[in-house]
């Protein structure tokens, strides 16, 4: 039988949970699109995105998903045969590299894995080999989605410092911006992307690319431009219709609105704590779990994971069974293994993901974790008892 009835609950790594108070504040009329309101909407997001991000840098908004954000980075800021250095942690920098690539731009691609952060011992050095200087920019993850592991943003920016390298530090914070604490000035990052669908809590079809002075004097120099994607008149509009080269995403930006109002309302920093206790919760369950069987966090150092998704190794070809039991029984469903195997092996089916991202708390979590131990027995994947526990005791204790 099924127990799925109830309210669904999509525990994906993006799109994320919307809240209540994202849809109602998107169910409304077409707005004026040339005075009023909206006007001054759009201007108070944009401070309050950067603001988020902590820069005194601009943000250029554009109606595009992730991959358009990535786009938007590259021919802003490089022309056909510049050289990036593209260190990975998994499938998502790999990704940005290749997109690079079909513009023309060489990229070296620095492969860490997929359990490990970047070391930055290890860029520092391959940046000091670049005597010329050809590496115009060094991209890279804050969390790689596929496989949660967190680099530390300002530990690569010290290795770029300490190789005296003048390349453009960029980073994907897609999957974690509003989860994870990016402090973009302080850490000398110079373009940062993130999407409206996951941290943000708002449907995918916004993307944001935040630059630093720096980026925008690369900007001068930089061929790959097209009209579209050109940042310039949408941090600077002298009209309206700049900020979006077109008409504004107008319910997108009610949802964004409301969205930064309830981010505000519970203050940054709770949000990142909230974030970080609940990935404390979860890791702890599957600790436990682990230790009687073969499931286990796919990023051992607590200090290389996300606080916004995890990635799991079941440790055998069950996890796509557990997915299916907990979607079809009990109304959760869970992320698919990304970039770990090659799709249609035996060894894909061995992997799945929690998103923990956005609009969660403490039972909505609970919640996926007694499922998913639910899950495990019925599905017959052997598990120490005890996960839920250790998770209750985390927010016990934080809370
Ligand atoms: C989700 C995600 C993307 C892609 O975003 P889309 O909206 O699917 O294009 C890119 N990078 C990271 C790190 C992500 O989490």
């Amino acid at each position: 039988m099924s127990l799925g009835q109830g309210r669904h609950y999509l525990a994906i790594p993006g799109p994320s949970v919307m809240p209540d108070r994202v849809l109602a504040a998107m169910h409304r009329p077409a707005p004026n699109i040339y005075h009023g309101p909206l006007i001054d909407l759009v201007e108070g997001a944009v401070a309050d995105l950067k603001s988020l991000a902590r820069t005194q840098g601009d943000v250029a908004i554009y109606v595009c998903n992730g991959h358009g954000t990535w786009e938007a980075a590259i021919v802003n800021t490089l022309s056909a045969g510049d050289k990036v250095l593209v260190p990975t942690t998994g499938t998502f920098a790999v990704g940005w590299g290749e997109m690079a690539e079909a513009m023309g731009v060489d990229v070296e691609y620095l492969s860490f894995g997929k359990r490990d952060s970047v070391d930055p011992n290890a860029l520092e050095e391959r940046l000091r080999a670049d005597t010329g200087h050809e590496i115009k920019a060094v991209m890279t993850t804050q969390v790689d989605t596929s496989t949660s592991v967190r680099n530390d943003v300002a530990a690569l920016r010290e290795a770029m410092d300490r190789a005296v390298h003048p390349a453009l530090l960029m980073i994907d914070s897609i999957a974690c911006f509003g989860c994870d604490r990016f402090d973009m000035d302080a850490w000398g990052v110079d373009v940062m992307v993130a999407g409206s669908q996951k941290g943000l809590m708002t449907p995918p079809g916004m993307g944001f690319v935040f630059f630093s002075e720096k980026a925008a004097a690369a900007r001068e120099n930089a061929s790959l431009v097209t009209p579209y994607w050109d940042w310039r008149p949408r941090v600077n509009p002298d009209l309206f219709y700049e900020y979006f080269c077109g008409t504004a995403p107008t319910h997108h930006l009610y949802g964004l609105r409301e969205a930064l109002d309830m981010i505000a309302e519970e203050g940054s920093e709770a949000v990142f704590r909230r974030h970080a206790v609940l990935a404390e919760a979860v890791w702890a369950a599957f600790d436990t779990w682990g230790q009687g069987g073969p499931i286990e966090l796919n990023v051992q150092d607590p200090q290389q994971r996300s606080h916004a998704v995890t990635s799991i190794r079941v440790g055998s070809e069950k996890a796509t069974a557990l997915r299916t039991w907990v979607e079809e029984r009990a109304g959760l469903t869970l992320g698919i293994g990304l970039g770990m195997a090659a799709p249609g092996s035996p060894e894909w089916h061995h992997f799945f993901r929690l998103g923990h991202m956005g609009h969660v708390n403490a039972h909505m979590v609970l919640g996926a974790l007694a499922t998913i131990e639910a899950g495990l027995a019925a599905v017959g994947i052997e598990f120490a008892p005890g996960g839920v526990a250790a998770a209750a005791e985390v927010v016990a204790r934080e809370a």
